[in-house]
């Protein structure tokens, strides 16, 4: 195993940031290894994009500090900015010009001479399904395509780091799908990437450490996995054959209740659990018919941690 102390890719220690009275962040900690693909997840007005605007340089920091690669974000701007491309919710200027000289512009903002961004940007352009709508104005594109054409443009400069804020919002299923097959490449080919979202599904299914922020701080980081398990509920139904009071007093540990001969549980650490009730109801001379199961998501995970839902 190596021990040479490489910096982060991204880290954010003790980030604070308001806005008039209004408190953004409250104390932000978050760091990215090189290569890891991570999400950053809560619900609107939680300090997600103000968080990723600190790192890019767009909003200033209050307290703490944000460095990339080990180099500070304000001190180093040009360095920081230059190992990040961002995808961001909204275009401004871009509406009235040509995708693909948009991408020229990109290009020439990062000191990279049209001949060697060229090849680049025909293949950012076929690979997210746009070039043939490389001479089109953006204004005139689809929704999707507005959002692929913005993945196009982050990563124009080649960056190690990608910043994706809310990539899939207002994208139908089958885009969605291929904007995951294209991030997950790109996670394959190991570029670090942050993704903010409330979809919970795409956090579970790209991720692989995921960061709950929730008025302005950081609740909750692990693997979605370990979230899940570690604080999710997960439901079971067993039916059974016939009924007997006394089970009342072996199950007592456990909640459920029960219609006629259908039991439903609702069991934290579901690997534990499950294979308990079953044994108990079995030693007990039950005979089972059937045992459901339905498994906790992320979703569940937040609204435990913040008591409401993540699209509230
Ligand atoms: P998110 O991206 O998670 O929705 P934001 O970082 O945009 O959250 O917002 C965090 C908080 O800061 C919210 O209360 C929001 O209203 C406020 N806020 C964000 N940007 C500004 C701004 N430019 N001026 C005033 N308040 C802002």
């Amino acid at each position: 195993m190596s021990t040479s102390p490489q910096p982060p890719a991204i880290e954010i220690r003790g980030l604070t940031k308001s806005y008039g009275d209004t408190v953004a962040l409250r104390g932000v900690d978050l760091t990215l290894q090189e290569g890891q693909f991570y999400g950053l997840l809560g619900p609107n007005g939680a300090g997600k994009s103000t968080t990723i605007n600190i790192l890019t340089g767009l909003v200033r920091r209050e307290g703490g500090t944000s460095t990339v690669f080990g180099r500070d974000t304000e001190k180093d701007f040009r360095f920081t900015r230059a190992q990040i491309g961002i995808a961001a919710q909204e275009l401004s200027v871009d509406w009235f010009f040509p995708l693909e000289r948009l991408l020229r512009f990109q290009a020439g903002y990062y000191g990279i001479p049209y001949a060697q961004a060229r090849p680049r940007i025909e293949m950012l352009l076929k690979k997210l399904g746009l070039w043939g709508k490389r001479t089109e104005k953006l204004r005139n594109l689809s929704g999707g395509m507005k959002r692929r054409f913005q993945l196009a443009k982050a990563l124009v400069h080649d960056p190690k780091i990608i910043i994706l804020d809310e990539p899939t919002a207002g994208v139908d299923v089958e885009l969605r799908r291929e904007l995951w097959d294209y991030l997950r490449e790109l996670h394959s080919e190991g570029k670090t990437i942050l993704l903010t979202t409330h979809y919970i599904e795409e956090a579970e299914l790209l991720c692989e450490t995921v960061s709950i922020i929730d008025n302005g701080k950081v609740i909750k980081k692990g693997t979605p996995r370990d979230l899940i398990r570690n604080l999710g509920t997960a439901g079971m139904t067993v039916h059974l054959n016939g009924w007997d009071d006394n089970l009342n007093e072996l199950l007592k540990e456990y909640t459920f209740t029960r219609e006629e001969y259908r039991l439903h549980f609702s069991i934290q650490h579901p690997e534990e659990a499950m294979p308990r009730i079953i044994t108990i109801l079995a030693r007990h001379g039950c005979t089972i018919q059937s045992v459901k199961t339905n498994q906790s998501t992320l979703e569940d995970v937040f609204i435990s941690l913040t008591g409401k839902g993540i699209n509230e």
